[in-house]
């Protein structure tokens, strides 16, 4: 798309729109990701590159590596005996794929909210070995809820939905029978939300988002049940691709190794990631960081007469994605735009969502000081236009 030069609704030529300097960011990585990497994680690359970067991943180093991102997230998770870490190439999307061949025994229910939870139940839908999956989808802005199903062996949740900054309290369906799986797609909120295992299952994720490294890598908190049904399913003779194997992924992990080769840098800064929020009180310290970067985001718009959150219920509001929907006068895009020309990037609304909106990451590694800044360059910017 290309980006607009005019606000259409008010004529303004963009380009004479200035934000003073005094106004800006520290860092202006507002996107939902990749999103803002923090140079302390760059610094640990340099800081390997030559003892893990150009190196072999079925050695030390970077299996030391691997096992150190493993248990960094069993002691951030707080996980229990029993839980396993494991990961695997191809980001969120691939693992979508790999539960559709070695997660799901026969049917599955999916809760439906937006773009990316509507991806994994299409793909459980078109897999010829399962039965047809039930779908319970709601509006974008709101969630549904997971209902115990006979049959349905595994219930599809989305902790966080990037697509339109709604998050959901994570917990185990009522009466859903004891060996079934609640597995949830955490991509964007593992490492930002907090969440109880014993609600949950498999909480996968890519680390992108919180995790502020590169995509390309999925990583799943099995719970003990999970790692049993993975075992029986890799037991089985159901057809599955090698890459797409969790049985394959599962003893690749417990040997701090993937099936294939990995990209180390992202695993250097997913580390180090890992590790600044372990320094700095765990996932309390990142759960309060991110809820006072929402609080001022959700006040800032709540009291604002040209803006509104997206999402009704302010206990659906994410902490880590907030939508922020303009009055028609001002033009989202022209808003993004001015900012982008300033440095603030990737502000932009979830395309396919249609709205005019503002969509901004608040992921740990953003500075909620730079959240507070944000807002007041996006006043700047919309009282120009309004002008
Ligand atoms: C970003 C995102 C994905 C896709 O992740 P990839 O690593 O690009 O496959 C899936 N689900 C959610 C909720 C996301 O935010």
């Amino acid at each position: 798309m290309v980006a607009p030069t005019a606000c259409h609704p008010c004529g303004v030529d963009l380009s004479a729109i200035t934000i003073p300097s005094e106004l800006l960011p520290a860092d202006g990585r507002f996107g939902c990701g990749p999103s803002k990497v923090r140079s302390e994680q760059i610094t640990a690359i340099r800081d390997a590159a030559t003892t893990i970067m150009g190196t072999s991943h079925r050695q030390a180093p970077v299996k030391d590596l691997v096992g150190n991102v493993r248990s960094g997230l069993t002691e951030l998770f707080g996980l229990p005996d029993g839980w396993e870490i494991i990961l695997g190439n191809g980001g969120s999307t691939m693992f979508w794929d790999a539960a559709t061949f070695g997660l799901i025994n026969s049917r599955s229910q999916h809760l439906v909210f937006g773009e990316f939870s509507s991806k994994f139940a299409d793909a459980a839908s078109s897999a010829p070995h399962l039965d047809q999956p039930t779908v319970i989808s709601t509006e974008p802005g709101d969630h549904p809820t997971a209902v115990a199903e006979e049959g349905v062996d595994l219930y599809a949740l989305t902790h966080n939905e990037t697509s339109t900054g709604v998050s959901m309290h994570l917990e185990r369906p009522a009466g859903i029978a004891d060996d079934a799986l609640v597995a949830v797609d955490a991509t964007s909120a593992a490492g930002g939300l907090s969440w109880r295992p014993s609600e949950v299952d498999v909480y996968y994720f890519a680390p992108q988002k919180s995790f502020a490294s590169d995509g390309g890598l999925w990583i799943a908190a099995c719970s003990a049940t999970a790692v049993e049904r993975i075992e029986q399913i890799a037991a089985t003779d159901r057809w599955r691709p090698a890459a797409l194997d969790l049985g394959i992924a599962l003893s690749n992990s417990r040997l701090n190794q993937t099936y294939n080769t990995p990209a180390l840098a992202t695993l250097i800064m997913l580390n180090a990631q890992i590790e600044w929020m372990l320094e700095n009180g765990g996932a309390t310290w990142v759960a309060d960081r991110v809820a006072t970067s929402a609080s001022t985001i959700y006040g800032w718009a709540d009291t604002h007469s040209l803006a509104t959150p997206f999402v009704n219920d302010p206990a659906k509001r994410s902490h880590v994605v907030a939508t922020i929907d303009l009055d028609d006068s001002i033009e989202a895009t022209a808003v993004s735009a001015v900012l982008r020309a300033h440095g603030i990037v990737d502000t932009d609304s979830y395309r396919k969502l249609g709205r005019n909106q503002l969509r901004v990451g608040m992921f740990p590694a953003i500075d909620p000081a730079d959240i507070e800044r944000l807002t007041a360059c996006i006043d700047h910017v919309m009282e120009q236009l309004a002008s």
